[in-house]
């Protein structure tokens, strides 16, 4: 049972600290103004509307969310049954989900707009009423590619391998840590110790293109890793498999990669301060104190831009 509360806890993750570095407004909505969206009644219906545009889905989101699902399902079946899933049954369980996903923002609209956390809703429907056919045709062609690397992927394999030597860590939603009295949440993908070469493996799947903030935000999940489990640095491998080409890339961390990850917290922090109006309550200040990014092409994938619009 959760208590009801006027406003969020203020709590830090990248994802935040990026969703505040691309636009304030859609910090505000993120972070804030969903508040208590979720509720059916006692709340107003400005945060349920904003809570359900944060709910939408768009296409790259929605297949990122899916692959990580069957991929994390098929490593612990592996770990459980020792029976790896087939190609053939990760693609059909993943284009189940996303057919699912396509009922729900077709046929479903009224079911999602009370219940947007039990209903999908593709954010290219809502806001065009349609898939583009050719968007459609990429994804499923990806479909094939993501598990195919995976299955191939040296992740896996060593998985398959070493079974016994291997002490996999906690699942996704539990990580999270404290700085400077702040929670952190870490979103880590899957990491595990390797009895064999006594090292801390930490393994980010990537369905999307290599990006400049793949390193930042693996340097956080190394840090996590070293203050979770006191280990040092060079205990600690890092890695990101990118799933769409089939690439692994390695990442070597310093203890300045670690102090220029903790500065980077600490100017976010205080940048997130300024659009507190209590900073004990977290309470924030009005909608029109966050402001709109000026760099529009932010707004093109926007889930909130109907708001914005109306302005
Ligand atoms: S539509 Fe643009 S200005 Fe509005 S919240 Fe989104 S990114 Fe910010």
């Amino acid at each position: 049972m959760f208590d009801i509360t006027p406003y969020p806890t203020f709590s830090w993750s990248l994802s935040r600290h990026k969703t505040l570095t691309s636009c304030a407004r859609k910090y505000g909505y993120e972070y804030y103004f969903s508040h208590n969206g979720w509720l059916s009644y006692n709340v107003e219906p400005f945060h349920q509307h904003v809570y359900r545009l944060k709910k939408l889905q768009s296409m790259p989101i929605l297949f990122g969310q899916i692959v990580h699902r069957f991929i994390e399902q098929a490593i612990n079946d592996y770990l459980q049954t020792g029976k790896p899933p087939s190609l053939e049954e990760l693609i059909h369980w993943a284009r189940g989900q996303l057919n699912a996903a396509f009922v729900d923002s077709t046929r479903h609209f009224e079911l999602w707009r009370q219940k947007p956390t039990k209903y999908y809703m593709m954010q290219e429907i809502y806001y065009n009423g349609m898939l583009n056919p050719e968007l459609i045709q990429d994804y499923k062609e990806r479909l094939r590619l993501v598990f195919n690397h995976f299955l191939m992927s040296e992740t896996f394999r060593q998985i398959t391998a070493q079974k016994g030597s291997l002490r996999i860590g906690e699942p996704e939603q539990f990580r999270s840590m404290k700085i400077d009295d702040i929670q952190v949440f870490v979103v880590m993908d899957f990491h595990y110790y390797d009895e064999l070469t006594d090292k801390w493996v930490i393994v980010d799947w990537k369905t999307g293109s290599e990006s400049d903030d793949d390193r930042q935000q693996l340097a956080l999940y190394a840090y996590y890793v070293q203050q979770k489990y006191r280990v040092s640095l060079e205990q600690i491998e890092v890695y990101n498999e990118y799933l769409l080409t089939g690439k692994r890339k390695k990442y070597v961390f310093t203890d300045i990669d670690m102090d220029n990850i903790l500065y980077t917290f600490q100017r976010s922090v205080l940048e997130m301060k300024k659009y507190q109006a209590d900073i004990f309550s977290n309470e924030p200040l009005d909608i029109e104190d966050f402001e709109q990014t000026l760099e529009k092409w932010h707004c093109r994938g926007c889930n909130f831009r109907e708001l914005c619009e109306q302005i």
